[in-house]
């Protein structure tokens, strides 16, 4: 069976675990402090803020950002459903915008939706592709809105030769085992501004005047004050140690799937029913999934493509969700309507990509998915 994802995790990610363990401090201190000083460094951004996930992140985000109730953030309905979820918990709503062929959000629509609640853009970069963070850049600063990104597959993606984290004052990252590094559960706020800085370190940790690490180093007697209602969305050191191990090997994870990417592009382009991922000029997606939309004259339904691949040993999933579709969103009191992002949830799949993958996998789904458009009627049990 060829899964879809696996964590590229090996010994020394183990080793670290256990030798954080046993060294005495187990949750946020020294290691956590590390790997941010080192994830800060790596995507080039002044600070970075560890924290439980990348959903607890994006909820930082929105605080620090001075989101509200009754504030309205535009974010695309096609992305993970804790996209839309930050925006809630702060009492937000949020608006749904379009995508463009990318699976990023359509700007020209985005800017349709600003009104006179819209206070910021929750830009996704969405399955590792950037998107276009300059131009949203400009269009905030035109509507005096916010920016956040949510660049929770987008680890080691870069942007105009740069890597995404150090573009623009909050950019929230995770560490799932869906994504591209992985510590479990884990997330990173990256941030230039040292306010926000401050801000994040004081609310994921109680809202905590002293953390733990500084008192219990002090040859002083000293008291912590709690200075606002914060949160517990620790990082603990055990995964942070995992993290700082997986943040090393980031680079060639990174290259390897690129070049993962480049043997499907190159062994599915000429088929004419089926588009493949792009890329612009200064875009450098990670590829977290590699996704195929399905034309109209692709031979066979999108499900029983899934199904018959499956028969094969070749896991797949279906395109990226659309939030406004799941019960939890289906009562909002605007109508959504989402054409576009519809149709890419529907007939596009995601097909298998984790590192390392054999030569032999890769031709092995390249050539089912073709046996299976030339002769999709030959029932599975005649070949
Ligand atoms: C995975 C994902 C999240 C949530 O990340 P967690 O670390 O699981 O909280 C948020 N947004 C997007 C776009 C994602 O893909």
């Amino acid at each position: 069976m060829i899964p879809i994802a696996k964590p590229y995790l090996i010994e020394e990610d183990a080793l670290a675990a256990y030798h954080t363990i046993l060294s005495g401090w187990i949750t946020q201190g020294p290691r956590v402090q590390e790997f941010e000083e080192k994830f800060a460094s790596f995507t080039g951004a002044k600070y970075a803020v560890a924290v439980s996930n990348c959903t607890t992140a994006l909820h930082l985000s929105m605080i620090v950002a001075g989101i509200g109730p009754g504030d309205e953030v535009i974010c695309p309905s096609m992305s993970y459903i804790a996209t839309a979820n930050s925006i809630k918990y702060v009492g937000a709503n949020p608006v749904f915008a379009e995508v463009n062929e990318f699976y990023n959000l359509d700007i020209a629509d985005v800017e349709n939706r600003i009104n006179s609640k819209t206070k910021a853009i929750l830009l996704v970069h969405q399955i590792g592709m950037p998107g276009d963070i300059d131009a949203f850049k400009k269009l905030c600063v035109r509507y005096n809105l916010k920016l956040i990104e949510d660049a929770a597959c987008a680890a080691g993606s870069e942007y105009k030769g740069q890597k995404i984290g150090s573009h623009s004052e909050l950019v929230c990252f995770s560490f799932h085992p869906r994504k591209i590094i992985s510590t479990g559960d884990g997330g990173m706020i990256t941030t230039n501004r040292e306010d926000y800085y401050n801000r994040l370190k004081l609310l994921r940790q109680h809202g905590m005047s002293i953390n733990d690490r500084v008192r219990h180093n002090s040859d002083k007697v000293i008291f912590e004050d709690h200075i606002e209602v914060g949160y517990n969305y620790r990082m603990t050191d055990i995964q942070a140690a995992v993290g700082i191990k997986q943040l090393e090997k980031l680079d060639w994870i990174v290259d390897q799937r690129r070049m993962i990417a480049k043997v499907y592009h190159d062994g599915l382009k000429d088929i004419s029913s089926i588009v493949l991922p792009g890329e612009e000029e200064g875009y450098q997606s990670n590829y977290q999934s590699y996704s195929i939309y399905l034309k109209e004259d692709f031979p066979i339904s999108r499900n029983e493509l899934m199904q018959k691949l499956l028969e094969k040993g070749i896991a797949t999933r279906r395109g990226i969700m659309n939030t406004h579709r799941e019960t939890a969103y289906k009562k909002l009191k605007r109508k959504v309507k989402l054409p576009r992002s519809e149709d890419l949830q529907e007939r596009s799949i995601l097909l298998p990509l984790y590192v390392p993958m054999s030569p032999q996998e890769i031709e092995f789904i390249i050539g089912t998915l073709k046996g299976l458009i030339e002769s999709p009627a030959i029932p599975n049990s005649s070949v």
